[in-house]
């Protein structure tokens, strides 16, 4: 007979152990099933040199306070140093690597298909996050530019770019980071849909999270929601992007008109040859695997409530972002919507 899990975890990130936390409490039969070699999922695949925008102690997962560190602000290896050793310290069931191919629902079964074998289970969370579906939007002419394009996804660091001219496109965090330390080596332009906000320099990550938190709690008690103060895309002045404000180098320009072969062409005719583009414009959600089940929308994503499919019984989506919870696409946000999505689950299996 084959086994039957409660609960099938795809995925292997923050938002999957931060499930595994409470599936574990609550002692149900699971397994997680991440595509990786090695824990640390998309922080792996971050540029070199990328820090939290928020203390270690705000960028912890239920359970265990991520360790101090000597930086402001932890790096990227602290990151996937504090996963792995989250997961031995709970020990959670993960098999590596295994990639989920498809979830689809049979007879009251979820059936997990991977190339090697079918897993079956009562419950599935989707936990795959949106690294895997970079965003890149259309520019007329693309296709014809010869130069090199790269996604924030695949950028590593400033070496490949010495010395040529470089078109920064996005407006984000990634824009800002990326643009700060690639303008040490290239001649750079920062391109934005419009102008960028830049936080107070004392406003991080925390402030931040605090900020939204408040208005989270003021709209589940019905009292009134005061104006943002600071919003989360708004730029974090880490320390590299301040130092690129003290270089002169922090500025935008709006959008080029279309790409030609050796360059782009402005809004107002003008053209201009350069060697590259880098793209931080962002991601989609990595539901490819879902497919089976017809749940996704135009945009990509799976109508929920809460972190629960609301056309599929036994399936929840975490960490995706604030449609899935709020805040649950940061370390600190994701352990609200795990430990609700696991009280649903227990309540779930209690009527099947
Ligand atoms: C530039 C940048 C800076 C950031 N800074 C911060 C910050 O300062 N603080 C903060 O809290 N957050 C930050 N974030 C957000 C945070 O990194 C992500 O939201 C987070 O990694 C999402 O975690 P996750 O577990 O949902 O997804 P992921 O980390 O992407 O993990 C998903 C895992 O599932 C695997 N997977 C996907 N599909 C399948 C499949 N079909 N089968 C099996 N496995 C699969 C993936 O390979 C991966 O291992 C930042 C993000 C970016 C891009």
């Amino acid at each position: 007979m084959q086994e039957i899990y409660e609960t099938v975890v795809v995925g292997g990130g923050q938002s999957a152990l931060a499930c595994g936390y409470y599936l574990r409490r609550a002692k149900l039969n699971y397994v997680m099933l991440d595509d990786q070699p090695a824990p640390g999922a998309s922080w792996r695949k971050y540029w070199d040199s990328l820090t939290l925008f928020s203390p270690a102690a705000f960028s912890s997962l239920p359970g265990w306070l991520m360790p101090e560190s000597k930086a402001p602000f932890p790096s990227r290896e602290e990151v996937i140093d504090y996963l792995t050793k989250y997961e031995q310290r709970y020990e959670f069931p993960i098999e590596r690597p295994v990639q989920v191919q498809e979830v689809c629902f049979r007879d009251g079964l979820f059936e997990v298909r991977s190339a090697h074998k079918t897993y079956l289970a009562r419950t599935v969370i989707s936990a795959t996050g949106t690294f895997r579906k970079p965003f890149i939007p259309n520019y007329q002419g693309a296709e014809t530019f010869r130069k090199l394009q790269l996604h924030s996804s695949d950028y590593k660091n400033p070496e490949p770019f010495k010395d040529k001219r470089v078109l920064i496109v996005g407006g984000g965090n990634s824009g800002a980071q990326i643009l700060a330390e690639v303008s040490k080596v290239a001649n750079t332009t920062w391109v934005t849909l419009d102008e960028v906000t830049f936080l107070p320099d004392d406003v991080d990550g925390r402030v931040l999270f605090d900020q939204a938190s408040a208005r989270y709690y003021a709209m589940q008690h019905g009292k009134e929601v005061n104006p943002s103060q600071f919003h989360v895309g708004n730029i974090v002045m880490v320390p590299a992007v301040k130092d690129a404000r003290s270089r002169g180098v922090l500025h935008t320009v709006r959008p080029f008109h279309r790409f030609y072969e050796d360059g782009v062409i402005w809004s107002d005719g003008q053209q201009e040859k350069v060697d590259a583009v880098i793209w931080c414009t962002g991601f989609g959600y990595a539901l490819d695997h879902l497919d089976c089940m017809n749940l996704k929308d135009q945009k990509g994503k799976v109508e929920v409530e809460g972190t629960k499919a609301k056309h599929q019984a036994g399936l929840w989506l975490v960490g995706y972002g604030n449609w899935t919870g709020f805040a649950s696409a940061t370390l600190i946000g994701v352990g609200r919507s795990a430990r609700q999505t696991v009280a649903e689950i227990q309540d779930f299996l209690k009527q099947v």
